[in-house]
């Protein structure tokens, strides 16, 4: 599972003294992009949610081989316009301000997910004040997410901060009967229900929205609607080789596509999860209560997607023969070991009970999947221990 590559830079940083470390593995990304282009039909749209990654590399790598970025924030929108210019930004989630929407407008956003009758009267007036057209997806919150209950996060079918149930989609598609059609066009609708889906599990959650919303934008005068799937594709940290079926996934949206709409995805975590590496140095081990415990260099607060997510990051072990103390070396193994950080809390956990033939203090570690909601959702001054080093191969 560690390529070659990454294991020579572990050495070398370690040798440079500048772990821990962040190495996206770019040339990766762009194949694995490439490959989830290449499995979907012609006319579906991909975007990719900056929030999973916004490194700037990894977007611009992304750039190539997707049609736009989704972004949830205007710093999100702000910043991933300066870094790919001239793509096109989906601007989504919850919360948008009137200035953000000024400027989202000003800036030439391809696409408003609007997720309440109140924003979409406040993007009707910054795109009054700015003399230009807002083209708007409603966010949907359909009465059923298909069969979305396995998912790993849930946002849809039921009440939630997100998005709209049918009361409030008419209320604003009468709202837009009343406003300005110069500012904003009706496009269609947006669904983002759940995280961590299978491909027949998103399948039938697309099949719930287009037969709800197909409906709607016939019955509301949208012609050519667009059909915005939303992300969610599972990412399987116990079974880091186990990738989304993406074929499987690219087969059933050709059966579902209808000529004359568009449908679009906007996936994250799928995408960027396989291409990221945080790697380490073994600080310490020791026994204790029975137990066998390592520690790291770093933590949590740069890698919180286990401590967030309840899982076990993966992860290699990159043994280092040297030592240069004169006295015996902390090691344990064959057996179980729990991998933590050097944070003061008990969460601060990596992996817990792993099973490895030998860890060592000197020796690095390697987590895998650490490419998306990895260092963006991390809570880097606690403690003020020094930053991870970050490197692109
Ligand atoms: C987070 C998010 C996504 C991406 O979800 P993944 O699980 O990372 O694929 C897509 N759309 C919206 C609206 C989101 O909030």
């Amino acid at each position: 599972m560690l390529a070659d590559s990454v294991r020579d830079l572990a050495l070398r940083l370690d040798a440079a003294d500048a772990l821990p470390a962040y190495v996206y593995d770019l040339a990766a990304l762009a194949a694995h992009a490439a490959a989830i282009r290449a499995a979907l039909p012609r006319p579906v749209e991909f975007y990719y949610a900056v929030k999973a990654n916004p490194d700037a590399r990894v977007l611009r790598t992304l750039a190539g081989h997707t049609d736009g970025l989704e972004v949830s924030s205007g710093g999100e929108r702000a910043f991933a316009m300066t870094a790919v210019p001239g793509c096109r930004v989906a601007f989504g989630g919850p919360g948008k301000t009137s200035a953000e929407l000024a400027r989202a407008v000003e800036a030439g956003t391809h696409r408003f997910h609007v997720e309440s009758p109140h924003e979409l009267r406040m993007l009707a007036s910054a795109a009054s004040a700015a003399g230009r057209t807002a083209d708007v997806l409603l966010r949907v919150n359909p009465a059923s997410a298909g069969s979305g209950q396995s998912a790993a996060l849930v946002m849809g079918g039921r009440p939630s901060p997100f998005g709209m149930d049918a009361a409030l989609l008419d209320a604003c598609a009468d709202e837009l009967a009343w406003l300005d059609p110069g500012c904003l066009r009706l496009r269609g609708l947006h669904a983002h229900m759940a995280s961590g889906l299978g491909a027949d599990d998103l399948l039938a959650c697309a099949r719930g929205l287009l037969g709800f919303g197909r409906d709607w934008c016939a019955r509301r005068g949208v012609r050519e609607p667009e059909f915005n799937l939303g992300g969610g594709m599972a990412v399987d940290y116990r079974r880091p080789d186990s990738v989304f079926d993406w074929a499987r996934y690219g087969r059933g949206l050709a059966e579902l596509a209808c000529p004359g709409e568009t449908l679009r995805i906007e996936p994250g975590r799928a995408v960027t999860a396989y291409c990221g590496w945080y790697l380490s140095r073994v600080l310490d081990v020791k026994r204790n209560h029975g137990e066998e415990f390592a520690v790291i260099a770093g933590g949590t607060h740069h890698l919180r997607t286990p401590a967030a997510k309840g899982h076990d990051q993966p992860f290699a072990i990159i043994a280092v023969p040297s030592w240069s103390h004169d006295w015996t070396r902390p090691s344990a193994g064959p057996g179980l070991i729990t991998i933590c950080g050097q944070l003061c809390t008990p969460r601060d956990i990596l992996a817990s009970r792993a099973s490895v033939s030998r860890l060592c203090a000197g020796d690095l570690v390697a987590f895998g999947l650490a490419g998306a909601y990895a260092w963006n959702i991390s809570h880097h001054s606690f403690l003020m221990h020094p930053g991870p080093t970050f490197h692109y191969l």
